[in-house]
């Protein structure tokens, strides 16, 4: 179960029938669709908007992450600067640091509990492999870090302030709900079909609409455009405050370890601990699979981590496990495109609470026409190569998760950093 839905009342989404015209149909009620239609309305109150989402308001990933609105990219700025100039990822990184603040301007206003803190960000280094890879961004040494979080074998970090901790199915609620009170309609439990010439149907019959939007992310039919990676979650009960004394966190700073294997985690605005990760294998062909959501091995290594992180969690429970899938593009890069009166935005490869507003502010700004500092960063209209078939996808994807829990085995004998992952980097494009 999501601890986050847990502290969320669910409302219903239920408006009148979709037959009429509108001026833009969204499929897919997460935070993409529904920044989508809040960015498009910013610029023009009289859109008639839909938004069409096949089961519930933040069923997707938008209500079961992590919680931090980062200003993390997906690709490696070494990666960038073969594309891209310095000006332009300079702007993509002054456009995500300003959308946290504005994603928090806007809860503000609005009155949208979902407990944000911006806190900033620790990445803990936990071994000298660790602590050598990462030694050009280290900013805070072992005593620093130690007063910001008591991290067993925390041998330094780096922060930055560019972090702020949610309870992200809070704001996906709050988002809709600002948006129906705006005059957007919202359809639960309305699956949308588009057909190649960019028709939207619904059981069968064609809805008009001028413009189409596809914010369906890692929910999405399968294609090699894209591969669904699940992330897995577990959380605590509000802790004891002799407990809270040892860990700290006092500013609600969202932290991870330096591993390979993907980590994250954050303090709950009501005190609990909750905790994320990668590891779980990749289905052949892309499948999405509810099971995998639940994975026990996975759920398991998390409470280890926990409790390696902070001994005194040793006899405190995790009641709270649920997992969901991120979508990956083949080079890593998210997307937002446009042509006409048909647009797609994704592949935020697990970063996507904070690029979700981004993308979508850039979508209406290619919907409307307007050309904006924006339409010129990196993502617009950028397509990534495809995914190789299967098997080859298969074999690739599950040994690039088991090598990376190799090369953090590899940092923590050697006290090197990994030249395995060294070899690797380029062939996962990371
Ligand atoms: C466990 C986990 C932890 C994460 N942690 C973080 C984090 O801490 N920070 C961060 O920045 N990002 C994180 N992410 C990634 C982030 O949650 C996503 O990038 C973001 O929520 C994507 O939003 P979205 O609206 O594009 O997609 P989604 O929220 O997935 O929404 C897509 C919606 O489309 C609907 N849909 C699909 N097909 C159809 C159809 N045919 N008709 C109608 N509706 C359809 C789906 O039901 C779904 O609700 C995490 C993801 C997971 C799974």
């Amino acid at each position: 179960m999501s601890l986050w839905w847990e502290l969320v009342e669910r409302p219903t989404f239920s408006p009148e029938s979709l037959d009429r015209k509108w001026d833009v149909l969204i499929v897919g009620a997460g935070f993409s669709g529904l920044w989508s239609a809040h960015h498009l309305l910013e610029r023009n109150p009289d859109l008639k908007i839909a938004v069409v989402e096949k089961s519930t308001v933040g069923s997707g990933a938008s209500g079961r992450n992590g919680g931090w609105a980062s200003a993390l990219y997906p690709v490696t700025e070494e990666n960038l600067r073969k594309n891209f100039t310095a000006g332009a990822i300079d702007s993509l990184n002054l456009h995500l640091r300003g959308a946290i603040d504005e994603i928090e301007a806007f809860t503000k206003k609005n009155r949208i509990d979902c407990g944000f803190a911006k806190g900033g960000t620790l990445t803990v280094a936990r071994n000298k492999g660790q602590l050598a890879r990462m030694a050009k961004e280290i900013n805070l040494n072992a005593e620093e870090t130690a007063s910001r979080i008591g991290m067993r074998n925390a041998l330094g970090s780096h922060f930055t302030p560019d972090c702020a901790a949610i309870n992200p199915a809070a704001l996906v609620v709050g988002l809709a709900k600002f948006l129906q009170a705006k005059g957007v309609s919202i359809f639960e439990n309305t699956t949308a079909t588009i057909s190649p010439d960019n028709c939207v149907s619904v059981n069968g019959r064609t809805v008009e609409s001028k413009n189409v939007i596809r914010a369906t992310e890692a929910y999405h039919a399968n294609s090699r455009d894209q591969i669904p990676v699940y992330s897995l979650m577990i959380a605590t009960d509000p802790l004891p405050h002799s407990v809270l004394a040892l860990i700290g966190l006092n500013s609600r700073e969202t932290f991870s370890d330096g591993s390979f294997s993907v980590n994250y985690a954050q303090r709950t605005s009501d005190n609990r601990l909750a905790i994320g990760g990668r590891g779980a294998p990749y289905a052949w062909g892309s499948r999405r699979n509810d099971a995998t959501e639940m994975h026990r091995r996975i759920h398991h290594q998390l409470r280890e981590l926990a409790r390696d992180w902070f001994p005194v969690l040793a006899d405190i429970p995790f009641p709270y496990s649920w997992g969901g899938a991120v979508a990956i593009t083949r080079d890593w890069s998210p997307y937002v495109r446009w042509n006409n009166s048909y647009g797609e935005l994704g592949g935020y490869a697990g970063d996507g609470v904070t690029l979700s507003y981004l993308t979508a502010a850039t979508m209406a700004d290619l919907v409307t026409g307007v050309a904006t500092s924006r339409t010129q960063l990196p993502y617009v209209q950028w397509r990534s190569p495809a995914w190789e078939r299967e098997p080859l996808r298969w074999i690739a994807i599950n040994s690039a998760i088991a090598l990376s829990s190799a090369a953090d085995w590899e940092e923590r004998r050697t006290h090197r950093s990994s030249l395995l992952m060294k070899a690797l980097a380029p062939i996962i494009g990371k």
